[in-house]
């Protein structure tokens, strides 16, 4: 990726920075704060109906969304590193909401314009990108995670439409998604990885019910989701019918890259920095503690190869190319270093971080992180399952030994 500032940069510069002076006031920076992230990791996903106009307005003017053709309702421009590097930061400048991050943006938008019908791309992209529907991941079940091919959702084809029934776990934001996009079992009788279909199945359906799942921390970010005979059209299947295992190999591949790429934000380092300043340790700043100095340079570090990774991955991305082996280490490599900058973060609050919310050194910022931070290395597959990933696929290491 070549990133070189190019003359007619500073004039692009200056027209993205025109455009928000115009559609993204003063007001409504101040009267639409962003939430005040509780963890270090969470991204900030703003929904509001001034985050949405601003969105529609920056797409027709092709800054967001790029890679998405404009039909669909994305920006649909050439690539161009350097553009929206500088649209990134401008955003980022003004303080105003740009793409979001999540299971609809990032896994079912790249997932459809792969494998979707015209008719699908056409329906749901644009409301994805917008932020006006919510999608969620239904794959995992109780005894499917990592051996995600022992699913035993089913569906059956009644009367021209799916009948499904089934129990999905540990489905984040299932209580607030529109949309789920699911793994079922449509042929029984075919090997494991064949039978299945991947349906786009409405959430206000009748027979689906959704239970919250508390986690260690007191929140409720993934839930229980039951399917009773709920009916879903034909036309809501993404892919051929006993397809499904492909389709959503193509939608944790992209899961995978951007967890990787986007689940470590640089400003998540400014923060733990921040806290360093703010703690104390030994009579001391924590920031002066030499083995803190020495940790905060070591995670800048891999920090810096995580984004141009990120960078390298987006390039293959955009020229067609398959990432192979770089694409597997990303989520590897992003989850684990969300956990070291957890880690460190509860270190330098040291006893503080027994304790919570409000009485704790920076509202609990640090052990939410950390217990956050679990979740992170297991979700969209655990660091082990990664690791026999990168080793058996990405290197062509024979497989472990089965007893
Ligand atoms: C924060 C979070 C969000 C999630 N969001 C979603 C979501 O939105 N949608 C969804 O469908 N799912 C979601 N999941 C579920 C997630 O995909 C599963 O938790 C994950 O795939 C592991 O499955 P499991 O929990 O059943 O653990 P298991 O598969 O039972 O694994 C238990 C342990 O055994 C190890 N293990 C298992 N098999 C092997 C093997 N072959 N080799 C080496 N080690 C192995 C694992 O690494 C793990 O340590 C989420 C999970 C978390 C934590």
């Amino acid at each position: 990726m070549d990133l070189r500032s190019r003359p007619e940069d500073e004039a692009f510069r200056l027209e993205v920075r025109g455009f928000l002076r115009q559609h993204w006031s003063d007001d409504d920076r101040r009267h639409n704060p962003p939430p005040r992230p509780t963890w270090l990791l969470a991204p900030v996903n703003r929904r509001d109906a001034a985050a949405v106009r601003l969105r529609t307005e920056a797409i027709a003017r092709g800054y967001l969304y790029r890679h998405v053709p404009q039909r669909y309702g994305g920006g649909g421009a050439p690539w161009d590193p350097a553009k929206e590097a500088i649209i990134a930061e401008e955003f980022e400048r003004a303080e105003a909401p740009a793409e979001l991050i999540g299971n609809g943006p990032n896994v079912l938008v790249p997932t459809l314009l792969e494998c979707g019908t015209e008719e699908q791309k056409q329906r749901f992209i644009r409301h994805v990108l917008l932020g006006t529907e919510y999608w969620c991941q239904g794959y995992s079940e109780p005894e499917a995670g990592s051996d995600l091919a022992a699913l035993r959702t089913r569906a059956v084809l009644e009367d021209g439409a799916w009948t499904v029934t089934g129990h999905k776990i540990w489905t984040s934001m299932a209580d607030v998604s529109d949309w789920m996009f699911a793994l079922v079992r449509t042929e029984p009788a075919a090997p494991r990885h064949k039978g299945l279909s991947y349906l786009l199945i409405d959430m206000t359906a009748p027979g689906i019910s959704v239970r919250p799942l508390v986690q260690m921390n007191g929140e409720h970010e993934f839930s229980e989701v039951f399917l009773d005979n709920v009916r879903v059209p034909l036309a809501n299947m993404v892919g051929p019918r006993g397809a499904g295992w492909a389709v959503s190999m193509s939608a944790l591949k992209h899961e995978r890259q951007f967890a990787g790429a986007t689940l470590v934000h640089p400003r998540m380092l400014d923060g733990v920095v921040a806290l360093a300043r703010a703690s104390r340790r030994r009579g001391r700043p924590a920031i002066e503690d030499p083995v803190i100095r020495d940790r905060l340079v070591a995670l800048q570090a891999r920090m810096y190869a995580n984004s141009y990774h990120a960078y390298r991955l987006t390039t293959m991305g955009r020229r067609a190319e398959e990432p192979g082996v770089a694409g597997m280490v990303a989520k590897l490599y992003g989850s684990t270093l969300a956990y070291e900058l957890a880690k460190l973060a509860m270190d330098i609050v040291a006893d503080g971080g027994m304790l919570w919310a409000e009485c704790a050194p920076a509202g609990g910022i640090a052990p939410n992180s950390y217990m956050q931070a679990f979740g992170v290395l297991a979700g969209g597959g655990t660091a082990n399952i990664q690791r026999n990933v990168i080793a058996e696929r990405g290197l062509g290491l024979p497989r472990r030994p089965t007893r």
